[in-house]
């Protein structure tokens, strides 16, 4: 849970995700929105005069409007520009809106399902968080599940040409989602060029947690590892989004072709490049070895 410290005409609030390292952010709450228990979770969001407004889930940085756009379009566009021709997607989790509102920038995509669990985010979202979602909610093509993403990926007939989790880390009703069984499940509703990115967390603050993904991935697909972005809010260095596939073309995409994608699309990033895309797969050593 986050603690707050009271005193003094500013409050703050602790980041505790990485207690067992102890390692501690902590935010200056200018202004603080809500701070609820919701059907799944902990819920805190707050506005601050340097970072923006800041949701926080059970005591871990969600997302910071200062930042978003970092984690976000890594995400969405690796995933869809590697593809090439992604027409149906789906989101496990990202209540937000974030990523949701990236994947609707290509107009190659025709379908967006998202499969969140607690409504409770989305609603909030919908009204607080305008500035990371943009018209995502209200796009014809996309499409709102309320559910756990562990039974939809059980239960659909759907296949999907990407699927994204987008998902808090596994302490709470995301636990799930970072198990051999989600990931198989995974597979099976992905098309033969199918593409798989997750949320894998900081390998040098939760090394335990890659390396367990990218075995289970190995299990299921015949390409398995993770790429990389500098996402300042999720602190430790390097962030690590996994990536599974059962095309090895998609990770071989050239510089040029994915130019071209971007070009064509007119895909408006802040971050996300053709030659960042493709550096992202470079991983240091201590990364690499978590995730072959
Ligand atoms: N970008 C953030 C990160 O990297 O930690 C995640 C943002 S998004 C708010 C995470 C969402 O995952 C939450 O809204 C949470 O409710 C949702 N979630 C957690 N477990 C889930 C599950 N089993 N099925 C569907 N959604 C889930």
């Amino acid at each position: 849970m986050t603690k707050t410290a009271g005193g003094g005409e500013s409050r703050w609030v602790d980041e505790t995700l990485h207690d067992d390292v102890g390692l501690r952010m902590r935010f200056r709450v200018d202004k603080m929105i809500l701070d609820t228990k919701t059907e799944y979770q902990h819920m805190q969001f707050f506005e601050t005069k340097g970072l923006g407004k800041i949701l926080v889930l059970d005591g871990a940085t969600q997302l910071t409007t200062w930042d978003e756009f970092v984690y976000h379009e890594m995400m969405a566009h690796v995933p869809v520009m590697a593809h090439g021709s992604a027409e149906n997607v789906l989101i496990i989790g990202g209540g937000d809106g974030g990523i949701a509102e990236e994947v609707l920038k290509h107009d190659t995509v025709k379908r967006l399902t998202m499969v969140e669990i607690d409504e409770a985010v989305i609603d909030f979202a919908r009204e607080h968080l305008p500035e990371v979602h943009g018209n995502a909610f209200d796009d014809p093509r996309f499409n709102l599940v309320i559910g756990d993403g562990m039974k939809h990926v059980q239960e659909t007939s759907q296949r999907y040409d990407v699927i994204i989790v987008d998902s808090t880390d596994p302490i709470g009703p995301a636990k799930v989602l970072f198990t051999e069984e989600f990931y198989g499940a995974c597979s099976e509703r992905l098309t033969d060029s199918g593409i798989l990115v997750t949320q894998n967390g900081n390998p040098l603050l939760q090394p335990g947690e890659l390396l367990d993904s990218v075995k289970a991935f190995n299990k299921h697909f015949i390409d398995a590892g993770c790429y990389v972005c500098a996402m300042p809010t999720y602190v430790g260095g390097f962030f690590a989004c996994g990536w599974a596939t059962h095309d090895l073309e998609n990770r071989r995409v050239s510089l040029d072709l994915l130019e071209d994608r971007y070009e064509a699309g007119k895909i408006k990033t802040r971050y996300y490049a053709p030659e960042v895309h493709k550096a992202a797969f470079a991983l240091p050593p201590y990364i690499r070895k978590l995730a072959v």
